[in-house]
Formats: structure tokens, C-alpha cells, sequence
């Protein structure tokens, strides 16, 4: 949406709120599924000399576990401040710190998908112990040890089990996805 900016501008108020339904791009994250718009609401206001943005996201998505697969679904509220200047006000150098608007008014989408590209995780687990499936049969061990694991491995078999480790679809188990998962389980709310 884009924000008239014309009250603020010719003075007569002081704030104006917003309100309204954001349907987020795919570019947020993969696996990262939507149920329903976000909703994007606050205000810009005028705090003499320049303008402040208050911009929040109420928004719930479903995901899965990256090493079960197991559904997860989150509630997120998230809010940011931001600076506002108008295009033609700010100096020839590019100022990153601020929003800046066109004739046209302030984009808020922008700011919006920014909010939750930061704020949504890369990567989700349904615990920070999640045990995750066999890389060998599959199962969920989180709800129990599978037979693999008690075979006494033949070295030589050993040999091929590593080298059966570097395919792809076995890389939940890799040891630098696991220390990301314990950063992830942080940001939870
Ligand atoms: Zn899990
Ligand atoms: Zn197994």
C-alpha cells in the first residue's frame, strides 16, 4: 500500500494512521506458508522537523521441522521504527537509514516484508533437542530408536555409510545445520 502522505505534508495533522492487508511475497523464506494476509497497521507521524514511521505485522504461518519434518505453526507480532524524509529533501548522498517517499506517498510493503525477512527464521525446529529421522530407514526418532542403530556396523560397510552420508537428502544431520537450529530457537515467541 501506498501511504498519501498529502495531510502530514500540508499540515493539517499530525499523524496518520494505516491499516491494511499484506500479502507477503515469495521471496521471504522457502517452506514458509502464509494461511492468511498479514495485517500491517500503524502510523506516520510528524515529530517536528522529521517524520516517524511505526510500522507493525500480526501474522501466523506453518512451516515444518527441518530435521522431522513435523508441521509447525507460529503466531508473530513484530514491530519497527523508522525514520521518513520525502526524496527531495534528503542531501545527494543516499541516507539508508531512512524511508524514504515519493509524490506518490510512502510505500509500506516495503517495510513490511522487510520486518519479517528479518524476523522469520531460515530455519525451524519442532524442539532444540529434535532428534530427527534415520538418514538410514527414515523412521522419527524422536519417537524412538530405530534397528539401525543396533547393528554392529562392518568397517568396510562403515566406509560405505559415509559415503551415503553426502547425499543430499541426508544433510539434516549435518553438524553446522545443528548449531543454526540452537540460534533459531532463540527467536521463538
Ligand atoms: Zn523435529
Ligand atoms: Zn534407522
Amino acid at each position: 500500500m501506498i501511504l498519501d502522505m498529502t495531510p502530514i505534508l500540508n499540515g493539517s495533522a499530525t499523524k496518520i494512521p494505516f491499516r491494511y492487508e499484506y500479502t507477503p511475497g515469495e521471496a521471504i523464506a522457502e517452506d514458509i506458508v502464509f494461511p492468511a494476509p498479514v495485517t500491517v497497521s500503524g502510523e506516520v507521524a510528524n515529530m517536528a522537523g522529521y517524520m516517524k514511521l511505526t510500522l507493525s505485522t500480526d501474522f501466523s504461518y506453518d512451516t515444518e521441522c527441518a530435521r522431522c519434518l513435523a508441521p509447525i505453526h507460529k503466531e508473530m507480532h513484530l514491530t519497527v521504527e523508522r525514520d521518513v524524509a520525502g526524496e527531495k529533501t534528503l542531501e545527494e548522498e543516499d541516507n539508508d537509514d531512512y524511508l524514504i517517499f515519493g509524490q506518490d506517498g510512502l510505500d509500506l510493503d516495503e517495510p513490511a516484508e522487510e520486518l519479517l525477512f528479518v524476523n522469520i527464521p531460515m530455519r525451524h525446529l519442532c524442539r532444540e533437542d529434535c532428534l530427527g529421522l534415520c538418514p538410514g530407514c527414515g523412521k522419527d526418532l524422536n519417537e524412538g530408536p530405530c534397528s539401525c542403530a543396533k547393528k554392529k556396523t562392518d568397517p568396510r560397510l562403515a566406509i560405505l555409510g559415509q559415503l551415503l552420508q553426502k547425499d543430499p537428502d541426508t544433510e539434516s544431520n549435518d553438524i553446522s545445520l545443528t548449531e543454526g537450529g540452537a540460534t533459531n530457537g532463540s527467536t521463538e515467541e
